[in-house]
């Protein structure tokens, strides 16, 4: 069992298995693209397989694939059925765009991977690739009603942007009424690879639920594992569920039970600090995977408490692109 130095169980990994990505969502990397990472420098499917055997091993007992866009990787699928045969791995999921999940969702379903999480911050098209810069949201749009409708545990990812997509809220709502569907509302952060900081933000978690509850008065609280990220509601009639992430406000640092590894290897304790080692470097520098492991080890040993803690510490400078983190 992995268990940082404030007592807090790591069983989650989030691991990037690219930087690259077919849109340019203006909130995550600027329209030109990242700094992407050489292609040399990422890890190799058999990096991917081997960490990942590692981790589950050392106490993970859940990972989320993550990226830039896994589906960009055309051995993503080898990996993931890497991942459905590891004993201890009890669950697997994976946060995508859902422009290229199509071809892929039998053999997902056949690997028994139905966590699916949809990014889609715009219900019009016309907003979707203002955002996106990109064309393509029929296809996410119905890549989503089939991972939906083929029984998939499937969740939305929104990012709530200012001036960009508020009017599309409560269309979102109304899908989650139609749709077994939990839609969660994120907070923007400021990596989005450009120069554009912030540190206060118009809509934080409780302007959004108070811009809900304007039109939609009656919702309950549901309760949640006391690791989620997300605070979850229900409207009473409606089939889905609606939720809110912190995730600039930082309230849930205190379970936090994450770890991440980029796609270059960078091993990330905090979201809002600096890669603490790089697991890549380490893997090839030894057969055995003794010295990785001590540093998986010493990095959770000196974990700070706070997103907010990390972010002064580190001294982050917000420069860096969600691509290259992995959300
Ligand atoms: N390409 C995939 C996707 O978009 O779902 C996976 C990678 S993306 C970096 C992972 C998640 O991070 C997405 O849900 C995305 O909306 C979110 N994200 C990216 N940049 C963000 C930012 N600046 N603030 C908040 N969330 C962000
Ligand atoms: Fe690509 Fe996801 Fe970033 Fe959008 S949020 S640019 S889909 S990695």
């Amino acid at each position: 069992m992995l268990v940082d130095n404030h007592g807090r169980t790591i069983d989650y990994l989030r691991l990037a298995v690219t930087d690259r990505c077919n849109l340019r969502c203006a909130y995550c990397m600027p329209e030109h693209g990242a700094l992407f990472a050489n292609k040399d420098t990422l890890l190799s499917l058999e990096e991917l397989k081997r960490i990942s055997s590692l981790m589950v091993d050392m106490g993970i007992s859940k990972i989320r694939i993550t990226g830039g866009e896994p589906f960009v990787r055309k051995d993503i699928m080898s990996l993931l059925e890497h991942l459905s045969n590891l004993k201890g791995l009890d669950e697997i999921s994976i946060t995508t765009n859902a422009t290229g999940i199509g071809p892929h969702i039998a053999n997902l379903k056949r690997l028994g991977i139905l966590n699916i999480n949809v990014s889609l911050d715009a219900i019009t098209p016309e907003t979707f690739k203002k955002i996106t810069k990109r064309d393509t949201f029929q296809k996410v749009y119905d890549n989503l009603v089939r991972l939906i409708t083929e029984g998939f545990n499937s969740r939305i990812n929104f990012v709530v942007l200012e001036d960009q997509n508020i009017e599309d809220i409560y269309a979102l709502i109304e899908l989650q009424k139609r749709y077994p569907i939990g839609v969660r509302f994120l907070e923007e952060m400021p990596f989005n690879g450009t120069d554009r900081n912030f540190n206060k933000l118009v809509w934080d978690y409780k302007h959004i639920l108070e811009h809900i509850r304007e039109k939609y008065p009656d919702f309950i609280k549901l309760e949640g594992p006391a690791t989620s990220t997300s605070i979850n509601y229900q409207i009473p009639g409606h089939k889905g569920t609606f939720g809110l992430i912190p995730s600039f406000s930082r309230t849930f640092c205190g379970s936090c039970n994450r770890i991440r590894i980029t796609a270059t290897g960078d091993v990330i304790s905090c979201l809002y600090g600096k890669p603490k080692a790089n697991i890549k470097q380490l893997l090839s520098e030894h057969d055995s995977d003794k010295v990785a492991r001590a540093m998986i080890k010493d990095v959770l040993g000196k974990r700070a408490k706070t997103g907010f803690d990390a972010q002064q510490q580190d001294q982050l400078a917000f420069d860096r692109s969600m691509t290259a983190i992995g959300g």
